[in-house]
């Protein structure tokens, strides 16, 4: 801690930690941010909607006004991130063909969603179906479903989720590791050559019924502009009861298939089936945002490092299609919350003198709630950033209800920085919560994932469900309740009795972590093992 002095004091029943020159962070300040980007004028931050410029343009005028050094293109605030959206049309038709036997045609919604990754207006698929299993392929467990299998221009058929286990050491056990998502199997699958790829969805693999995969690949999808990363022409879900029928065809049944894709020894299964698809597409391509700033390091030697702190700003934007009144996804809690407090971290870090040894680097991201896809730009360009980030501090969805004893810290746990999180939480007297769910993965669904596929340590500062003056039923009561009244719906909206001293000291925890990181002597790492170890080897070789 060179160059810092620790003080820690009790204002307002919230524990304040802050450098001998720092100023505080201010709750009031994060209810003015919340208030302003929640509001009926920025109409729910939606990508190329006005909203969200506007709130882009807000975050880099904050920036300014701290003093924060712009860290984006051009001497600019701004990256742009090149996306195009791609909406199924209803022309679309999706039919199984049996090598024998009459067609089946399906009903869009109802038996299938697909989207076209390739982003073109039009793609035919004629091509024979693949079951194979679990579709993973993980060296570290010994597992392999595709046995050598080549899936070049044919179409995979597989379950979500991966091989049901209570072994901490097989797929880390109850926990969801990024085999089990639904992104990895169209990643993978793409790049084994497959022109589609069919996901069974089980809503007891899922986590969700088919109603929620239905409404977020019902419409438009948006998508990072075509890198030469390989993509499906159909990214597909099906009903189980549409891939019962489909192994029905080859005399299979669905449920023994699945215990057969429990074991190391599944061999994919060839169908005497073919997918006859014709996918129609429009696509828009458009251009959005990420927000950067930095603080400079003051040490010459290590500048060059920065500890980044990622929230982000989009939302669902406003339904022209619903009456106006009740169109707006505001996104109070999701996710100005956790720009109110990058915002203030950024305030607050570019008023600290002297500058710790480390860069700073802030980073608003765009499109969040289209897959993580800001932050994925963000992460494959960090060449293109003026520091490296050695360690991702992201904010997503802080309820504003008062202030926790507790914090979830989900994934800190596999860095090497987990023992100065540990200790943090203690001089901030916050209990460290375990995942409360493992097994829905919730690790792969915020932008620190983003940065952690690509090797630098991340995770989420969040508050836990045990909040001062309460019990922790009372937390989980109210996380229930905006999970069933307000999460992603119009009536996520700024209320004069939120409370946003939780908010303060959940930016302050944040301000204590990139402090210790930022003067370390060592970067943080992921632990042996872990399975993004790999991709941080790769980056550190560069
Ligand atoms: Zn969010």
């Amino acid at each position: 801690m060179r160059g810092f002095v620790i003080v820690v004091a009790v204002v307002m029943g919230v524990a304040v930690f802050a450098t001998s020159s720092a100023p505080k962070v201010d709750p009031e300040r994060i209810r003015a941010h919340v208030k302003y980007l929640a509001s009926d004028e920025l109409e729910g931050r939606g990508m190329n909607q006005k909203g969200g410029d506007l709130a882009a343009e807000y975050i880099a005028q904050q920036f300014k006004s701290y003093g924060l050094k712009p860290a984006g293109e051009n001497g600019t605030y701004f990256q742009k991130v090149p996306m195009v959206a791609v909406k199924t049309l209803p022309q679309t038709t999706f039919e199984f063909v049996p090598t024998s036997g009459s067609p089946i045609a399906l009903t869009a919604l109802d038996d299938y969603v697909t989207t076209n990754e390739r982003q073109t207006e039009s793609a035919d698929i004629d091509a024979p179906i693949v079951f194979v299993g679990y579709g993973i392929s993980a060296p570290e467990y010994k597992w392999d479903d595709y046995k050598g299998c080549d899936l070049k221009g044919k179409v995979a058929l597989l379950f979500v989720n991966e091989p049901i286990s209570t072994d901490e050491n097989f797929f880390k056990g109850k926990a969801l590791t990024y085999y089990g998502r639904w992104t990895y199997k169209f990643e993978e699958t793409a790049r084994r050559g497959a022109i589609a790829t069919l996901i069974i969805h089980r809503e007891d693999l899922a986590s969700y019924p088919w109603t929620v995969v239905r409404n977020s690949w019902g419409g438009e999808k948006s998508f990072l502009q075509l890198d030469g990363t390989p993509k499906l022409a159909a990214a597909s879900w099906i009903q189980e009861e549409v891939a019962r029928k489909l192994v029905a065809i080859a005399g299979l049944d669905l449920t023994k298939l699945f215990q057969e894709a429990q074991s190391r020894d599944f061999q994919p299964i060839s169908l005497p089936v073919k997918l006859k698809a014709h996918v129609v597409s429009s696509v828009r391509p458009f251009t959005s945002r990420n927000v950067l700033a930095m603080v400079k390091g003051s040490d010459k030697a290590r500048e060059r490092e920065a500890v980044l702190y990622t929230a982000h700003y989009d939302h669902f934007g406003i339904d022209k299609n619903k009456p106006a009144g009740a169109n707006i996804y505001h996104g109070a809690a999701d996710n100005a919350t956790g720009c109110g407090i990058l915002l203030e971290l950024g305030r607050v870090w570019a008023d600290t003198k002297p500058a710790p040894p480390r860069s700073i680097l802030f980073a608003a991201v765009t499109a969040e709630e289209q897959g993580l896809l800001g932050s994925e730009y963000l992460g494959k360009h960090t060449a293109q950033l003026p520091v490296e980030p050695i360690l991702d501090l992201n904010y997503d969805d802080l309820p504003p209800i008062g202030v926790p004893e507790d914090i979830e810290v989900v994934g800190a746990e596999r860095t090497s920085f987990y023992p100065t999180v540990e200790e943090t939480a203690k001089e901030f007297n916050l209990a460290i919560r375990p995942d409360s769910r493992p097994e829905a993965g919730h690790y792969y669904r915020s932008d620190h994932f983003s940065l952690g596929r690509v090797g630098i340590p991340a995770f989420s500062v969040s508050e836990g469900m045990k909040y001062q003056g309460h019990d922790e039923a009372w937390g989980l009561a109210q996380a229930k309740d905006y999970v069933e009244h307000r999460y992603h719906q119009p009536a996520d909206e700024y209320k004069p009795e939120m409370d946003f001293h939780g908010d303060a000291l959940m930016a302050e925890f944040g301000y204590a972590l990139g402090a210790k990181a930022a003067s370390a002597a060592s970067v943080p790492k992921w632990l042996p093992g872990d399975e993004f170890e790999a991709a941080q080897k790769q980056r550190r070789a560069k």
